[in-house]
């Protein structure tokens, strides 16, 4: 299958594109993305015929029947990964919490987010695609907290592939933080910005307008890639455990196939709703896709007004960081998928000039047929946290704002899937806040008080990283970015 680009073909660009190619360089003419010209499709005999598949074969089965250009052994190295998950027979838990709402843990990996399910497999793929090609490749990414500690995992020692990651100092949580500055390996160079996510990500932005950076990079014979969710080699592999958790609904004798559920997803560049999207749009039976958010609820006007609108916008922090994003940038694809590149391009010309947009009747009774959506603060966060714990479920503040659009936004009483994006351990303060109301605390702290609170221990994995030497110690001004990656590439 061929990629196209969202915002229609320019003459420069290639009229389609493979997949590895689409990896290799993801934007597009006119600053487009690239999407599957085509979905495949997965009937209810494909459903049925993988009811008890596990979740490789069922991995396998779905990019095959997205026929890519990467090759059988490779694919099979990259799920293999999945094998590392806490529990190798099945990396994405389904559990019931209460009444209709299932939760699909999608943090089992190593890095103990979601950001794992796509970026471990898509490690093994970019690194074998360069060394296929004789060609090296530097991964630039600014982080808030969850893609950098995938990305720099996923990429460790990896041939052909060196990863620049930079992180607001004092942005993160520590856990987050010592996650990425203990990654010890020669193509890893993590950098401390003095700053918040908004100039490390100005910077990254001055840095790839830069001409000596670009000089210098070919000098060096490196090309430059990208590890967010604009790259479709990521969003390929968030289709596979929407439709793995449906099979597991079916399993739990939870449902009946071919009953329809909802998806309930906290959104933030809408990746993780994409991939649900792409299953919907394939044949998964899914009623419609909630789509959660904080108090930055972009995404909830979108959907429930049909305007774009960031003029005196700024974002907002909240406890769940991860979802704290005005522009959210997989929105495209779905905006393409439904009304075509002409109008895409027309609406994201019109974002960039006039700083919103606004979509026709028509097309915002499209949007709803497949979306609703609400956002829940921090208040209402705490509480939904408290409730869960108080039925027996830990869980984080990403996920907790599904809690809000499961009682806000169904219209029918059907199960609904609800995608745990994080483990407790990663953002512990506002979790041991939640249930405490200890204020102020570090990670270790409150680390130490949500397991006394839930008689459990702190995950191994966790807690070695507070005695693990730190490699990466660089935190440095905005304006000597430039000269550090350049002494890192040379
Ligand atoms: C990245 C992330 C999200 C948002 O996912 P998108 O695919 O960008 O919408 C939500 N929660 C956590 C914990 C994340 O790391």
């Amino acid at each position: 299958m061929n990629f196209i680009e969202t915002r229609g073909n320019d003459g420069n660009h290639p009229a389609s594109v493979t997949f590895s190619q689409a990896i290799l360089s993801p934007i597009s003419s006119f600053g487009g993305l690239y999407s599957p010209q085509s979905l495949p499709e997965l009937d209810q005999s494909f459903l049925s015929a993988h009811i008890d598949s596990d979740y490789k074969t069922l991995a396998r089965a779905i990019l095959d029947a997205f026929a890519i250009d990467i090759d059988s052994d490779v694919i099979d190295s990259a799920l293999a990964l999945y094998d590392d998950f806490d529990d190798p027979d099945n990396p994405v838990p389904v559990v019931k919490v209460k009444d209709d709402l299932y939760v699909s843990e999608l943090w089992h990996g190593p890095t103990r987010a979601f950001k794992d399910m796509a970026l471990q497999p898509f490690g093994v793929v970019l690194s074998s695609i360069a060394q296929s090609r004789q060609e090296n490749y530097l991964i630039l990414t600014a982080t808030s907290g969850d893609t950098g500690p995938a990305a720099l995992e996923t990429f460790k020692n990896k041939a052909n592939v060196m990863v620049a990651c930079m992180y607001p100092d004092g942005g993160t949580s520590d856990v987050q933080r010592l996650q990425m500055v203990t990654e010890d390996a020669d193509n890893l160079k993590v950098i401390g910005v003095k700053g918040d996510f908004d100039d490390t990500q100005n910077a990254l932005k001055q840095l790839l307008g830069s001409a000596t950076f670009k000089a210098k990079l070919t000098e060096n014979n490196i090309h430059l890639s990208a590890a967010n969710s604009v790259n479709f080699g990521r969003i390929i592999f968030q289709t596979i455990y929407h439709i793995h958790s449906y099979l597991e609904l079916v399993r739990q004798n939870a449902i009946t196939l071919g009953d329809k559920v909802y998806l309930d997803v906290p959104s933030g560049n809408f990746g993780n709703a994409l991939g649900g999207y792409y299953a919907k749009q394939m044949g998964l039976p899914v009623e419609k896709i909630l789509i959660a958010s904080n108090n930055n609820n972009i995404l909830t006007r979108l959907i429930k007004t049909g305007k774009y609108d960031l003029r005196d916008l700024a974002v907002v922090p909240t406890t769940s960081p991860a979802m704290d994003i005005l522009i959210s940038s997989n929105i495209e694809r779905v905006l393409f998928d439904l009304f075509g590149d002409t109008r895409t391009r027309e609406l994201m010309q019109q974002l960039n000039e006039e700083k919103n947009y606004a979509l026709t009747a028509e097309e915002l009774a499209t949007i709803q047929s497949i979306f609703a959506a609400d956002y829940c603060d921090d208040d209402e966060g705490k509480a939904y946290i408290k409730q869960a714990f108080a039925g027996g479920y830990l869980m984080d503040p990403h996920t907790a704002t599904c809690f809000k659009t499961y009682d806000s936004c169904r219209e029918k009483d059907l199960r609904t899937i609800v995608y745990s994006t994080a483990e407790w351990t990663k953002f512990s303060p506002v979790i041991a806040n939640a249930l405490t109301g200890e204020t102020d605390s570090h990670d270790i702290d409150a680390l130490k008080s949500i397991a006394q609170e839930a008689g459990i221990t702190i995950p191994a994995i966790i807690n070695g990283l507070f005695d693990k030497p730190v490699t990466q110690n660089s935190v440095i001004e905005k304006s000597d970015i430039e000269k550090e990656i350049l002494a890192f590439i040379s």
